[in-house]
């Protein structure tokens, strides 16, 4: 048997497909071809932030392949995928010509929302032919164009107005912060990151946020932009203007609003849609079997429960680790298939840890810490499980959240080693301490690190546990880059970098 795969979308979950099948590539069993509307070579747009503002690390990490290190792999970039037509098994691309499937991969991700504002216009299709560039001074960040408009910013030392504190908002911000970039975010609720935190942690985390150069203007319900026309006559940015006639300037607007997945070429081709593509547990579609979807445009759900449901509950994770475990599944699951086997199906992940990625600030957030502790309970209700510690004038607060003792939910910030031992537990469903305060005494750094021991996961983005990496360093790696050649640690987010760098440290006495 022979399989012609084909994968639409060479974002960091179609390339890393590719990878995983190029065994099955070299053994001639597979052809595979992978179609991909932006220019530059496949990157890792988990540090598409950093690459904004300058940093020359993720430059030099940003690219993940280059044709040469998938031999055997048709990769066909700048190159849009126009129209699947399922009844000949043929994709049309943009350059006129047609490829053949025997197996398709939807990876085309996820777009920004953008949001409604007066003022605002579209200048047309942007270079991939997918998306529109907006009034010239406001974007989006999300690919190489956008990180482009903010890096030239930053280097003028330009003010940013970012709209919306969600999480990559609040990055964004702290990386401009950083790069001496001015950054206000304007958000419509009180707090900033409302679906992580509580009020409290918000309250830490806005005193950090103001420590580290961010302004926050919430209470912004966003209604308008103000333009001027610059040197060569065209509308620029000028301020974003709120309901309550706030008026926030600054030389670019970065849309930080959220973002839907990439359906229109599924929802062509007449497959079921719900928040993503709508893939079962095998991440076939649900309308056609041979039609795969798989990282942030793939919604999988259960259709002998869901089909007949109008919303289907769920939808994509958003986060790159789970679109990888996906592509890592359906590549063994095709292996499987070409052999006359099969594996045991994808195992759905519940939404994990959000970690906050920024150098001045520790913050993990996991599950519901919306309960207040102080609230009257109901006459036959149980009180929520819930144990809280603030030091506000030290920038840290901890909520943890139980259901008969086991871990519900936390949040922890400017606490870094109490967050990684909560995310054990939470990731394992452990039970807490039945004395909480066991878990600050974790600050203290001659304490040591009980639960997590060597099955804890370590690199949240590729899976990777404690004990992988301390045998990667026993085997000789020498450095974070060394373990992220071997086990592939901290070559996600990099969010985990300081600590591998601390396990090189303490088990092989290297400064790494
Ligand atoms: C600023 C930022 C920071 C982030 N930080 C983190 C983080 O810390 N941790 C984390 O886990 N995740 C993070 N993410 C999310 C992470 O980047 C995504 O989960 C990941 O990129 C999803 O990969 P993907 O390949 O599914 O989709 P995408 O990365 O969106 O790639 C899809 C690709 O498909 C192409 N495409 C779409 N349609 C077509 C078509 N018709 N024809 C040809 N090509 C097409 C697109 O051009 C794109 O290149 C961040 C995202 C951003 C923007």
């Amino acid at each position: 048997m022979f399989l012609r795969v084909v994968v639409i979308g060479a974002g960091p979950v179609g390339i890393r497909l590719a990878e995983e099948l190029l065994p099955l590539v070299a053994a001639g069993r597979v052809a595979v071809t992978v179609v991909g509307a932006e220019a530059a070579d496949p990157y890792n747009r988990v540090l598409i932030g950093e690459y904004a503002v300058g940093d020359a690390a993720a430059a030099e990490e940003l690219t993940l392949v280059t044709a040469e290190a998938l031999p055997g792999v048709e990769l066909r970039l700048s190159t849009r995928a126009e129209r699947i037509d399922r009844e000949t098994r043929h994709v049309v691309l943009s350059d006129g010509s047609t490829v053949a499937y025997d197996r398709l991969v939807l990876a085309t991700g996820a777009r920004p929302i953008v949001p409604e504002l007066d003022g605002l216009h579209e200048r047309g299709p942007d270079a991939t032919g997918l998306d529109v560039r907006l009034t010239s001074g406001v974007c989006v960040l999300r690919d190489l164009s956008d990180a482009e408009q903010v890096r030239a910013v930053v280097q003028r030392g330009g003010r940013v107005v970012v709209l919306g504190a969600g999480v990559l908002g609040i990055e964004l911000a702290l990386l401009l912060a950083g790069a001496g970039a001015h950054p206000a975010v304007a958000h419509f609720g009180p707090i900033p990151m409302p679906r992580q935190l509580d009020r409290g942690s918000a309250s830490v985390l806005s005193s950090t946020l103001a420590g580290a150069g961010v302004v926050l203007v919430p209470h912004t319900r966003a209604e308008g932009v103000i333009a001027r026309e610059d040197d060569t006559g065209e509308r620029r940015f000028r301020a974003l203007v709120s309901a309550d006639a706030k008026r926030i300037e600054g030389d670019l607007l970065v849309l930080s609003c959220g973002v839907r997945a990439r359906t229109e070429l599924a929802e062509d081709a007449g497959l079921r849609i719900g928040r993503g593509v709508l893939v079962d547990h095998a991440l076939r579609s649900w309308t056609d079997p041979s039609i795969h979807a798989i990282g942030d445009c793939a919604h999988v759900a259960d259709p002998a429960i869901h089909r007949h449901e109008k919303h289907v509950p769920g939808g994509p994770n958003g986060l790159v680790g789970p679109g990888w475990r996906q592509a890592s599944w359906l590549a063994k699951s095709i292996g499987a298939e070409l052999d006359g086997a099969e594996i045991a199906p994808f195992d759905e992940e519940r939404p994990g840890v959000v970690v906050l990625k920024g150098e001045r600030v520790d913050l993990a957030s996991a599950g519901d810490v919306s309960a207040d502790p102080f609230a009257p309970v109901p006459a036959g209700e149980d009180a929520p499980g819930i144990a809280l510690w603030a030091d506000p004038e030290h920038g840290t607060y901890v909520k943890m959240a139980t259901r008969e003792g086991v871990l519900t939910g936390f949040v922890a910030v400017g606490m870094p080693r109490t967050a990684a031992e909560l995310s054990v537990l939470y990731l394992r469903g452990g039970e807490l301490p039945a004395d909480r305060s066991l878990l600050l005494r974790l600050e203290d750094a001659d304490e040591a690190l009980p639960a997590s021991g060597r099955e804890g996961t370590l690199c949240i983005c590729n899976a990777v546990t404690i004990g992988q990496v301390e045998d990667a360093i026993a085997d000789g790696c020498r450095s974070v880059a060394e373990v992220g050649g071997c086990t592939r640690a901290g070559t996600g987010c990099g969010g985990c970098r300081a600590r591998i760098a601390e396990l090189v440290e303490a088990h092989a006495g290297a400064p790494a």
